[in-house]
């Protein structure tokens, strides 16, 4: 699969005879210069600042014709809403802060050299693995002992004795 750059993203759309239209496009770029697993309606937001045509059913519509053409992926990272990457080569896992919701990427080789061979060992393809990995981030760790409030949530770190 091509790397996750705009000509790659082109060709990929143009073989399907499929137009690389202007929102399209955007779209796309909002994914590729962000880093963060947006949603939807945070996608919308950012191209909206592009182009305030587009309409949030373009951003569904589109994110799921670039699902379908594996160049974005949709993670359900056990929130509520999913969350788009572009999709890329290596397969990777996240965490996510339970009171920031900033995700965190990690990589689980023993994932794909372990525990799918083990579980294709007893005559099963594996597509798909996902691993849901929550908690809280150093920092938000860090702002719960120094009693300071974040802004953005109300949620309380559990009695660390619980984490050991
Ligand atoms: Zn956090
Ligand atoms: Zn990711």
């Amino acid at each position: 699969m091509d790397l996750p750059n705009q000509s790659g993203f082109q060709s990929v759309i143009k073989a399907r005879n499929l137009r690389m239209t202007n929102q399209r496009r955007q779209i796309l770029q909002v994914l590729q210069e962000s880093d963060e697993h947006l949603d939807a309606e945070a996608i919308y937001d950012r191209v909206r600042q592009k182009d305030a045509r587009v309409s949030l059913a373009t951003v569904y519509r589109s994110l799921t014709l670039f699902k379908n053409l594996g160049l974005v992926d949709e993670r359900n990272l056990g929130e509520d809403y999913r969350r788009f990457e572009t999709a890329q080569d290596e397969p990777h896992y996240h965490f996510t802060c339970l009171a920031c919701r900033k995700v965190i990427e990690f990589n689980a080789p023993e994932i794909e050299q372990k525990i799918i061979p083990q579980i294709e060992a007893q005559g099963l393809k594996v597509t798909e693995a996902h691993l849901i990995v929550s908690g809280y981030c150093a920092d938000c760790q860090r702002d719960q002992t120094r009693g300071k409030k974040h802004a953005d949530t109300h949620l309380r770190i559990p009695n660390q004795t619980n984490l050991r």
